[in-house]
C-alpha cells in the first residue's frame, strides 16, 4: 500500500477497518445477533438439511462437508466455535457429514449435486491494475468503491434485461466487494457450461491481473455495448480523463482544453464526440478496462464452491455481510460492524 501523497485530501479517505475481534465477540454475535431466518432470502428452506456449509474455525482450521437437519443447529454451532469465515455451498442429494467417532465421513463426492444459486462475484482487489486512488489489495475508498456499484449497477441491468432474471440479491460480502445471488428457479441446475456462457457474455476483461485484454463485443452484445456508454461514460471520463486522453495520443494542450469541458459534465457532449458506431474502439476498450465489471468467473462457474454467507462476520474487516437493495448508492461504512453491535 502506498500513502496518498497529499493527507488532506479527503476524496481517496480509506474505509476504516476495525479488525482484532475477540473469540467471544464471535461467539456473542452468532449466538445473539445472527438472525437466521434472513438466510432465507437466498438459500432455499426445504432443501435446508441436505446444503453444505463450510467454515473458518479459529483461522487455522477450514473444515467443509457439513450439513445441519435444522436452522437452529446451524446458529449453534457457530456459537459453539470461534467463526472466524462461514461459507454455504451447494445442495446435494443426500446430508453430508465430515468423519466423527461415530461415523464415516459421507462427502459431497458421496452424493448426488442438486443444485446450486447463480451467483457473480465483484472484487476491488481485482482492479488493482487500474485503480486511480492509492489502494491495492484489501484497500477500499469512496473512490474505488465507485467502481464496485458502476459494475453492480451495470450487472443489474445486463442480468434482468438481456437474460430475463428477476430475482436478483445484492450483498456486500463485508470485505472489499458484492456478491450477485441470481434467484430465479431455472438457474439452480445450471452446469458449469451454462454457467461459463453466462459469465462469458458479461465478461469482457480477460486476465485481469496480467495484460487485461479486452474481449472484441460481437452484434449479438449490442445491447450490453450500448449500456456500457450510457452507464459509464461520464464517470469514466470525470475520473480518468487527462490520463485516458494521454493514452489515446490527445496533445497536453488540447487534453487540458478536453478536461476543462468534461468538467463542466457536459455529457452529451461526450458522446457526441466518440463514434459509437466503430464496435471496437480504443475509448471503449479503455472505458472497459478502467471502469467496467471485473467478475471473478471461477466463483460463478464452480457449482461445488462455497460461498460467503451473508450475515456472516468478515473476519479482517469486522463487517457483518448483508444484503443490499441499492448497490449502486451503498458504501461499506453504511454497514454494521461487530465491534458496535457486541461492543
Ligand atoms: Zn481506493
Amino acid at each position: 500500500m502506498t500513502d496518498n501523497p497529499n493527507p488532506d485530501d479527503q476524496s481517496d479517505k480509506k474505509v476504516v477497518f476495525k479488525p482484532s475481534i475477540s473469540d467471544e465477540q464471535l461467539k456473542t454475535y452468532y449466538s445473539d445477533h445472527f438472525d437466521i431466518k434472513l438466510l432465507w432470502k437466498v438459500l432455499d428452506r426445504e432443501s435446508f438439511p441436505r446444503r453444505e456449509f463450510g467454515f473458518d474455525r479459529t483461522g487455522h482450521y477450514f473444515t467443509r462437508n457439513k450439513s445441519f437437519s435444522q436452522p437452529e443447529d446451524l446458529k449453534e454451532y457457530m456459537s459453539i466455535y470461534p467463526i472466524r469465515a462461514a461459507y454455504a455451498g451447494a445442495i446435494y442429494a443426500d446430508p453430508v457429514r465430515t468423519k466423527t467417532k461415530k461415523y464415516s465421513a459421507f462427502t459431497i463426492h458421496d452424493t448426488e449435486w442438486v443444485g446450486r444459486e447463480l451467483i457473480f462475484d465483484l472484487d476491488a482487489s481485482d482492479y488493482d491494475p487500474v485503480r486511480q486512488c492509492s489502494c491495492k489489495g484489501r484497500d477500499v475508498c469512496e473512490i474505488c468503491w465507485g467502481l464496485m456499484q458502476d459494475a453492480a449497477l451495470i450487472m443489474d441491468e445486463t442480468l434482468r434485461i438481456d437474460f430475463g432474471f428477476k430475482k436478483l440479491q445484492w450483498v456486500f460480502t463485508g470485505g472489499r466487494g458484492y456478491h450477485c445471488w441470481v434467484l430465479d428457479k431455472e438457474t439452480l441446475t445450471l452446469n458449469q457450461e451454462q454457467r461459463s456462457g453466462l459469465v462469458n457474455y458479461m465478461q469482457l476483461i480477460n486476465d485481469p491481473g496480467g495484460d487485461q485484454r479486452i474481449e472484441k463485443i460481437n452484434n449479438d452484445s449490442i445491447l450490453l455495448k450500448e449500456r456500457i456508454f450510457r452507464m459509464l461514460t461520464e464517470r469514466f471520463v470525470l475520473e480518468t480523463k487527462a490520463k485516458v486522453f494521454e493514452e489515446i495520443g490527445i496533445k497536453k494542450t488540447a487534453r487540458a482544453t478536453m478536461v476543462k469541458k468534461i468538467e463542466q459534465k457536459l455529457y452529451q457532449k461526450i458522446i457526441d464526440i466518440i463514434p459509437q458506431k466503430i464496435p471496437h474502439n480504443q475509448f471503449f476498450d479503455l472505458m472497459v478496462k478502467y471502469r467496467y465489471a471485473r467478475i471473478d468467473h471461477k466463483v460463478t462457474i464452480d457449482t461445488r464452491r462455497l460461498i460467503r454467507l451473508p450475515g456472516s462476520v468478515h473476519y479482517h474487516t469486522g463487517y457483518v455481510g448483508q444484503y443490499i437493495d441499492n448497490p449502486e448508492s451503498f458504501y461499506p461504512e453504511d454497514a454494521k460492524h461487530i465491534q458496535d453491535i457486541t461492543g
